[in-house]
């Protein structure tokens, strides 16, 4: 199929004009930037009966810092956070990942709202956002409520994200003297992930690592492994723990085997970017240590 089944089309001038028609037709999507919804439309894995425009919802498009936390709204497109110099200096993970994201095509119409409520396991911003401990602001007809990323992922395809409510923004805890990383193999140039790896460290003010995340892209884990956080936490980082972290993290992955590959070669991707991810990031948060020592 390469036509969508008959739809409705609605533009929403506000988030309270979207969510009372979302409210209004409750076979109803919001369409953000479209690039996974459209393909699924076509292929007839979704067919909402309306379609609600979120395009026009400026006030979801922004960056903003507000003390310790960074607020991205969730119509901030994939190209805005790539060319974002407060992104690149304070989460260079979503940086690293915006780099390798499809195509500027994709980038310029895809939004970070679209990404996240999208879910697909592959998606890259969503390891980032689970790797640096952000948090979801949803808005429905009862109020706006806060979720963790653990909250926010219900499974592949599925959030916390009722058919009435819009997520409207994500927010990053900034942590001192930290640095973070995100590397993907990809079959060519704008593809899919066959596996990716992100990671976020903070260190104390001796070097050890104080905070740790660990992620990984389309390896059938969602989640922080905490396993392979556990040998690092507390320690100096050096390349035996990760080492040793990258081997806990491949062991961790469930990885399947499709056209981009066989499971061994998933987790063997599994252990090396892990283990560069780390080394990467921790690199990073040592820079940023030394910068911040010789402005004190
Ligand atoms: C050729 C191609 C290659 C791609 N490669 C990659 C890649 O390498 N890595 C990667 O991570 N992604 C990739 N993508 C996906 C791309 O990042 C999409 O832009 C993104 O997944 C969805 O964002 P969107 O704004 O287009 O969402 P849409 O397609 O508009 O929406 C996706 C889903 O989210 C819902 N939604 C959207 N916004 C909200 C909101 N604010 N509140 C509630 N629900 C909402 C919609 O109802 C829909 O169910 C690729 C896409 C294409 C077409």
């Amino acid at each position: 199929m390469q036509i969508p089944a008959p739809f409705d089309y609605a533009r929403a001038t506000t988030v309270n004009d979207a969510l009372a028609l979302l409210e209004r037709h409750p076979d109803s999507r919001v369409v953000a930037g479209g690039h996974s919804l459209l393909p699924m439309m076509k292929l007839r894995l979704a067919r909402p009966e309306w379609l609600i425009d979120i395009n026009d919802l400026y006030e979801l498009d922004f960056i903003l810092r507000e003390g310790d936390y960074l607020r991205v709204g969730a119509m901030t497109r994939h190209t805005t956070l790539l060319e974002s110099p407060e992104i690149a200096r304070l989460f260079p993970i979503i940086t690293d990942a915006e780099r390798v994201i499809a195509d500027p095509i994709v980038r310029n119409r895809g939004t970070i709202g679209g990404s996240l409520c999208q879910a697909d396991p592959a998606e890259d911003l969503s390891t980032c956002c689970v790797v640096l401990r952000a948090e979801a602001v949803i808005r429905g007809p009862g109020g706006e409520r806060t979720v963790s990323m653990s909250e926010f992922h219900r499974g592949p395809y599925e959030t916390a994200v009722a058919q009435n409510e819009i997520l409207v923004e994500v927010r990053f805890p900034i942590l001192p003297r930290s640095g973070s990383a995100y590397e993907k193999v990809e079959r060519r140039v704008g593809d899919w992930a066959v596996v990716a790896a992100g990671a976020a460290v903070s260190l104390a003010e001796d070097g050890t690592i104080d905070d740790v995340a660990i992620g990984l892209t389309a390896a059938g884990i969602d989640r922080t492994i905490t396993e392979a956080e556990a040998v690092l936490h507390g320690k100096k980082p050096t390349e035996g723990l990760f080492i040793e972290a990258g081997r806990i993290a491949a062991a961790a992955s469930d990885p399947i085997a499709d056209q981009r590959g066989p499971v061994d070669y998933k987790r063997h991707l599994a252990d090396e970017l892990t283990r560069r991810v780390l080394r990467h990031a921790c690199a990073r948060a040592l820079e940023v240590r030394h910068t911040t020592t010789q402005e004190g």
